[in-house]
């Protein structure tokens, strides 16, 4: 007798869908059989016309987020909340900057007791600053406490976070020696600090060009292809980043170097700067123009993964002040990440929310495929269904997307065999756990 049967639906295999039926018993998928024959079991799902797919992984969230004045809407709680009810059942967040190996352990701890309240799965990725210390040594710390991903900065020497270019080229070649991936927030510091630009919001996308994105691309993928190693460039925002990568460095794309991009750059251009509500879409990385936008949809096929880059405020906080660079940068994605993207994209978006994430995030074949023995983590998703964005689950009092009509909706979310959501209401009887990775 199974625990849970997932009934007449198509299910996710191979990059298509195919009409078969999911047996779970306790935490993990059982048995994966034709509708013709059923099975017995405690509970049964009726999924019919509906879509069955892993649980979405969201590989970068910052959640608490502390930016002194301000801090980020979602604590573990109501960010895991509103990933259940967008299908997301692992999200891996950051743990905050260091500068030495040995402020390694505070952070990690602090982490796990503010993720002591999520409702889905959970992982973090290391991030350093400025580091000045041993690099083998916080890679073999890091790994051993199951975090094979190190996150650095080019960028914010303002906030002495950004990492020197010979530490950078140490952790790339470590990364060749080890199996850790470098994550890199890619922006040139130089281009940066010699733009000048009044500090208005109508300009801001101006004060970080596109091009500081797209040179220091270009830089990194340089490295890589002298060190090897393995880098993941996060929030790629321009589509003549990928053009560029996929002129000169094509070899180095899905073995050294993934790209990650998320919903905000694909659905939202400069041009809001512009309206009186401009304030509240700053982020960093800035929005693109609309030509950078076209080109980055075009370009989707060389995206490895999306995440969200989540990291609400109000906005009563987002409107305090008048200068840009007084506003707390950042959007909240969570909830409709993936009904977005697959309303642009359909059937092509699904692995990069799945098999691709957990592949280069270690997560796999634990997670992001449905297959017998893997975790019984699963989305029942309604490709019919119509939805008029809102503020949602989200403590954040708004959303960059409201008001947006897209078709396709999830309802049901499923964490190691149990409904955190079911049919759109919220159930949430699991805990999350942190997921070792290596
Ligand atoms: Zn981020």
């Amino acid at each position: 007798m199974f625990d849970l049967g997932l009934i007449n639906g198509k299910i996710y295999r191979n990059a298509q869908f195919t009409h078969l039926d999911v047996y779970i018993e306790k935490d993990k998928i059982a048995e994966i059989i034709s509708p013709d024959k059923k099975l017995d079991c405690k509970k049964t799902m009726d999924c019919s016309g509906k879509l069955i797919m892993p649980g979405f992984i969201d590989p970068h969230v910052h959640i608490n987020l502390d930016l002194g004045e301000f801090k980020t809407s979602d604590d573990y709680e109501s960010a895991s909340k509103a990933a259940a009810f967008g299908g997301i059942t692992t999200f891996i967040d950051f743990l905050e900057p260091i500068n030495s190996v040995d402020e390694f352990d505070e952070k990690l701890q602090k982490k796990h007791k503010e993720a002591e309240t999520s409702y889905i799965d959970y992982s973090f990725h290391t991030t350093v600053g400025n580091f000045k210390d041993d690099v083998g040594k916080l890679v073999e710390t890091s790994f051993k406490n199951g975090i094979p991903s190190i996150k650095l900065f080019t960028t914010y020497s303002e906030s002495n976070r950004r990492c020197s270019y010979g530490k950078i080229k140490e952790f790339i070649e470590n990364s060749s020696l080890t199996d850790s991936l470098i994550l890199i927030h890619a922006e040139n510091d130089e281009i940066i600090l010699n733009t000048n630009v009044d500090d208005e919001t109508a300009v801001y996308e101006s004060s970080r060009p596109a091009k500081s994105e797209i040179e220091e691309i270009e830089k990194l993928a340089q490295i890589v292809s002298e060190l090897r190693g393995k880098i993941y460039i996060v929030h790629v925002t321009c589509g003549s980043s990928i053009e560029l990568l996929r002129e000169k460095y094509s070899q180095l794309l899905q073995n050294n170097l993934f790209i990650e991009s998320c919903p905000q750059y694909f659905y939202l251009n400069k041009e809001i700067y512009e309206s009186d509500s401009g304030r509240l879409y700053l982020l960093a990385p800035p929005l693109r123009s609309r030509d950078e936008q076209e080109k980055l949809k075009k370009n989707i096929a060389s995206v490895n993964t999306i995440g969200t880059d989540h990291a609400p405020f109000t906005k009563e906080e987002k409107l305090r002040y008048n200068k840009a660079s007084q506003v707390p940068k950042g959007l909240g994605s969570l909830e409709y990440s993936f009904s977005l993207m697959y309303n642009l994209f359909r059937e092509s978006i699904i692995a990069k929310y799945t098999i691709n994430p957990a592949i280069i995030h270690n997560l796999f074949p634990k997670k992001g495929i449905i297959q017998e023995g893997a975790d019984a983590d699963l989305v029942i998703f309604d490709p019919d269904k119509e939805l008029i964005i809102d503020s949602g689950q989200s403590k954040s009092d708004y959303s960059a997307y409201e008001g947006i009509k897209i078709k396709g909706a999830v309802e049901s979310t499923i964490l190691r065999g149990q409904f955190i959501v079911e049919n759109r209401k919220f159930i949430g009887t699991i805990k999350g756990q942190f997921i070792k990775r290596k």
